[in-house]
């Protein structure tokens, strides 16, 4: 059975009234943040279309294995697929924690849809952990009209998690903790090495099954995004402790009532500034995000990737390999 998630928007709660009273026919809505429903994509578009014209629908995390578009395990090959003659209807894409627009750039199929990027957040403290930036505020239709147009004079960018860090960047088997590249999980034939079971095909593997471009590759339209390490993630690893830590939660909230806000200090504060007003490792943290200066273990199975900032006593090359 193929399962999806979707994200409605609607212009104003009467229309939501609407939308929760049809949709409650195929299921119980006040049961989860986000309620499962027997009902099939292509058939709801055209229901919600039917309450009003102005609802659109954006397939959220359109590349994780379960619940997604393009899902390896119960997605679709192509977006005609699932939508059939309402494809037209949709007009943008979330690309989800574990890809990023590089990726999504390699499918040419992809080229006319806009590409945002939402926190999926699941807790207060992960909003913002992937963000749209526009250079205005816009209304309902204004940001529906950026976003049908792809217009890249207002659409600025989007903030990014890099993508190794979600859940299912690489392939893997995360009880045997095996984490495989695509090209490892190849040659095995996507077995697990542990206990021969199927590993988990995850979202790298399955754009480059889709993709008909090579990596790297920029189309002429595209809204370019920047990678972000959270704030709460820095300043853990330079203290040394968990990022659920009073020290921690501190720290951020001092930085943030400086300097505005949390995209303020990850982006565009100057260095000197940050070194004057917190230790030399945050600041040093801060100063290795902005330049990309990351040492990766990629996400797999469900486990969630790990970006550090600074050298443990293991060369980093070994950390990418199997383990
Ligand atoms: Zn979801
Ligand atoms: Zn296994």
């Amino acid at each position: 059975m193929r399962r999806i998630h979707n994200i409605i928007f609607a212009p104003d709660f009467q229309t939501v009234e609407k939308i929760n009273g049809y949709l409650s026919r195929y299921g119980k809505l006040e049961v989860d943040g986000r309620p499962t429903l027997s009902l099939a994509t292509d058939e709801m578009l055209k229901a919600l279309l039917d309450i009003s014209e102005e609802i659109f629908l954006v397939p959220s995390h359109i590349w994780t294995p379960w619940f997604s578009l393009f899902g390896s395990n119960s997605g679709f090959d192509s977006i005609e697929e699932c939508l059939g003659d309402l494809k037209d209807k949709v007009f943008a894409l979330e690309t989800g924690l574990s890809s990023d627009p590089a990726m999504n750039w390699r499918l040419s199929s992809l080229d006319n849809y806009t590409l945002i990027s939402n926190s999926d957040a699941h807790s207060p403290n992960r909003l913002g952990r992937e963000a749209n930036v526009f250079k205005e505020e816009l209304d309902y239709f204004g940001l529906r009209d950026v976003l049908k147009n792809k217009d890249r004079s207002k659409f600025l960018y989007t903030i990014e998690f890099y993508p190794e860090e979600g859940k299912y960047h690489y392939d893997g088997h995360r009880r045997c903790q095996v984490r495989l590249s695509p090209k490892e999980a190849r040659v095995n034939n996507n077995i697990c090495p542990v206990c021969s079971r199927p590993i988990t095909i995850g979202v790298l593997h399955r754009v480059e099954m889709l993709a008909d471009r090579p990596e790297g590759y920029v189309p002429e339209n595209s809204i370019p995004y920047k990678n972000l390490i959270p704030l709460e993630e820095i300043i853990a690893e330079a203290m040394g402790v968990g990022r659920e830590t009073v020290g921690v939660k501190n720290e951020y909230q001092r930085l943030c009532r400086i300097f505005g806000s949390e995209f303020e200090v990850l982006l565009n504060t100057p260095l000197e500034e940050l070194r004057n007003n917190t230790q030399e490792r945050i600041a040093l943290g801060i100063e290795k995000a902005r330049r990309g200066e990351v040492i990766i273990k990629p996400g797999y199975d469900g486990e969630f990737g790990v970006i550090k900032l600074f050298e443990e006593k293991s060369p980093t090359g070994a950390q990418l390999g199997l383990f």
